[in-house]
């Protein structure tokens, strides 16, 4: 029997981890946090999925969520003024829905589901002569340790890296549910350029339905107001202040005053987006290889990073079982992440786009999509698939030429 060590209890490691525990292998996952202090920790991700990650989990049969979570069909997007009004926007209904359950609630049950089908977790924060261990026992050691400080061992990748700091302050809020948004429930995001956007949508936490949103401040910018926030109260006040005075129209949606679904269901932070080569050496010479956030890090701002972590996971997942009986040497693993970077490069690139002022093309697109229904649902299921909104998404050249194509069709 093979074995197989993974660093990381998160969304990567336990969905490979299970996955290959159901096919026979010996699996063991180094976690620096227990399912305890997961759940009575503070919220990590605001967690958006769609359906081809989702469809994933229903694979392997770790869907546990299915039938007891608030689903979102909808997806909306807005572009407003420094005053807050909107001067552009568009909607449109995804083919199946989105949804997101606190990891607080998800990773709990997938650690004691990962035990009960025969794998192994220890409770280590993993460090260079923890790796070293492990490679020696092992047939294969992974990385999936999404922003911890380990995943540093892998070079960043200059030449798929865009920016060199953190382009947005993020400020997570989970809130009791808000009333309603005007139109079906959505993933919203509503750009503000100069200033930051708002991204919410509802959720399931450890008290049930919640909305959650997150708020990316541009750094400088009048949002850039967190430095004197401590405690949970003063974050939400902080939120809600800046909902009303630059997200007028979502902050119509609180009734009465915004209500924590708990003190931890705060987090702030910023992330530097980084890719890294996916190949770790220890200084014993033995290999590691990264996956998921670990070697490829977006902002959240357009929610792809768990939805990443799945679709790295199925490709790692599927590249082990077709191994065989092989060795996992280097050439077997850029080839495997070459496949995850065909993927990753469109929600990497999808993301980028937004973290600095709209593109001419963007906008037109936006606007377009605003105007033309058929649009606006490619919009709405490039949630999904960033992928498929591809070339003229990507491309000014292209943008005109899909442009001009869909209003003669119209
Ligand atoms: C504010 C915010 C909002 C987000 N919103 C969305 C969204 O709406 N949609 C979306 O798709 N994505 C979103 N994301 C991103 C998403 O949460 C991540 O991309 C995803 O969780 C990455 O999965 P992963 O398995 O790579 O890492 P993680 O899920 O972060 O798991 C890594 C695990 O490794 C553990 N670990 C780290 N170092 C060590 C060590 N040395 N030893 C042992 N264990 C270790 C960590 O404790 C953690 O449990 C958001 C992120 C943030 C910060």
């Amino acid at each position: 029997m093979r074995r197989i060590t993974i660093v990381g209890a998160g969304q990567a490691g336990l969905h490979l981890g299970i996955g290959l525990v159901q096919q026979g292998y010996e699996v063991t996952i180094l976690s620096n946090r227990t399912p305890e202090q997961l759940r009575d920790g503070t919220v990590l991700s605001s967690q958006s999925m769609y359906d081809m990650a989702l469809s994933l989990e229903r694979e392997l049969g770790i869907d546990f969520w299915e039938d007891n979570s608030p689903k979102y069909r909808a997806a909306a997007m807005s572009i407003a003024n420094s005053a807050g009004e909107v001067m552009c926007e568009w909607e449109g209904l995804m083919d199946k829905p989105g949804q997101s359950i606190d990891q607080r609630v998800k990773m709990p049950v997938w650690m004691a589901h990962f035990e009960k089908l025969g794998g192994k977790l220890v409770y280590v924060d993993a460090d260079i002569d923890t790796l070293e261990d492990y490679a020696t026992s092992s047939d294969l050691l992974l990385v999936a340790s999404g922003k911890g400080a380990i995943g540093q061992m892998f070079e960043r990748d200059p030449s798929k890296c865009v920016f060199d700091k953190p382009m947005r302050i993020l400020a997570l809020t989970y809130v009791e549910p808000m009333k309603p948004r005007n139109g079906p429930p959505a993933i919203s995001i509503n750009i503000n350029p100069g200033i930051g956007e708002l991204v919410t949508f509802p959720g399931l936490t450890l008290s049930g339905e919640c909305d959650i949103f997150t708020i990316e401040c541009v750094p400088g910018g009048p949002m850039d107001c967190w430095d004197d926030v401590k405690t949970p109260q003063q974050h939400l006040e902080t939120s809600e202040r800046l909902l009303r005075e630059f997200f007028p129209r979502e902050a119509e949606r609180i009734d009465g005053n915004l209500k924590l679904t708990d003190d931890r269901g705060i987090l702030r932070g910023r992330i530097t987006p980084t890719i890294r080569k996916p190949i770790g050496k220890l200084p014993s010479g033995a290999l590691v290889f990264g996956l998921a956030d670990a070697i490829a890090l977006n902002d959240p701002l357009t929610g792809q990073g768990s939805n990443n972590a799945s679709k790295c996971a199925k490709i790692y997942l599927d590249s082990i079982l077709e191994r065989g009986g092989k060795p996992f040497d280097a050439e077997w693993m850029q080839q495997t992440f070459d496949v995850f970077w065909d993927y990753a490069r469109w929600p990497t690139q999808y993301t980028n786009q937004v973290l600095v002022p709209p593109q001419p093309h963007i906008l037109d697109i936006f606007k377009a999509a605003g105007r033309n229904p058929q649009i606006g649902y490619l919009m709405a299921n490039s949630f999904n698939d960033p992928k498929s909104i591809a070339p003229w998404y990507y491309d000014a050249t292209a943008a005109q030429d899909f442009l001009a194509s869909m209003a003669a069709a119209a």
